[in-house]
């Protein structure tokens, strides 16, 4: 929607501006848009990363799945374009909080590859990165943490992503982390690494 219905609009500058709130915080802001089937590993990880962050004094925030859909998208289904709306909207919301001075770390399977390029491109090259996380759909189902490839494989649930709806793999993420080989543990480590690599966090 790059075209507002509201006319009569004045982008107003912010007072403080993001480097000011990244001296303020030591450490940059950015958005960790993690990616991947149902079980893979998004929640586990953004949780798991996000305490060790906010151990640190970082200034965090989680963007998941099903809390965005009880509010802010609670008009939205899980059709291909209900589903572009609901990660444009996340992207939106993101970007909001990457101006706060936020480290945002999105959770979302995010299954098309447009979306996910489309947010990228909202915010400053080096605020965006795709972590994907990488898990064969037959360890997923066998994880089925929420039991809902079980509903998807009996036809309770349609549009699943892995079983009746696609999932675009990331051709070119900051960071994969093949959750079915590392450890959580291992997976943390390494999106930590590639934010100090990156000068988000310092060493
Ligand atoms: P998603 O948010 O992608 O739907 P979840 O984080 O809810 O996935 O579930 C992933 C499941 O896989 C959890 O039960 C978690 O304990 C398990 N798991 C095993 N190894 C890993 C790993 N390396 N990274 C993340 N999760 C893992």
């Amino acid at each position: 929607m790059s075209n507002p219905k509201s006319r009569n609009i004045t982008w107003t500058n912010a007072p403080i501006k993001r480097g000011e709130r990244a001296d303020r915080n030591g450490h940059r802001s950015a958005i960790l848009w993690f990616t991947g089937l149902s079980g893979s590993g998004k929640s586990t990880l953004s949780r798991r990363v996000e305490k060790a962050l906010f151990a640190r004094g970082c200034q965090t925030y989680i963007l998941d799945g099903d809390n965005v859909r009880f509010g802010l998208s609670r008009d939205l289904g899980f059709s291909p374009e209900d589903r572009t709306e609901n990660i444009r909207r996340i992207g939106e919301v993101a970007k909001l909080m990457l101006d706060a001075g936020v480290i945002v770390l999105t959770a979302f399977i995010s299954p098309y590859r447009t979306d996910r390029d489309v947010n990228r491109e909202l915010v400053e090259e080096g605020d965006f990165l795709e972590v994907y996380a990488k898990c064969g759909l037959e360890e997923c189902e066998r994880r089925d943490p929420k039991g809902l490839y079980k509903k998807a494989r009996a036809g309770e649930i349609r549009d699943f992503t892995g079983i009746d709806a696609p999932y675009e793999e990331p051709l070119r993420p900051e960071v994969v982390v093949e959750t079915d080989v590392e450890d959580v543990d291992a997976c943390a480590d390494r999106i930590l690494a590639a934010m100090k690599e990156r000068g988000i966090l310092g060493e």
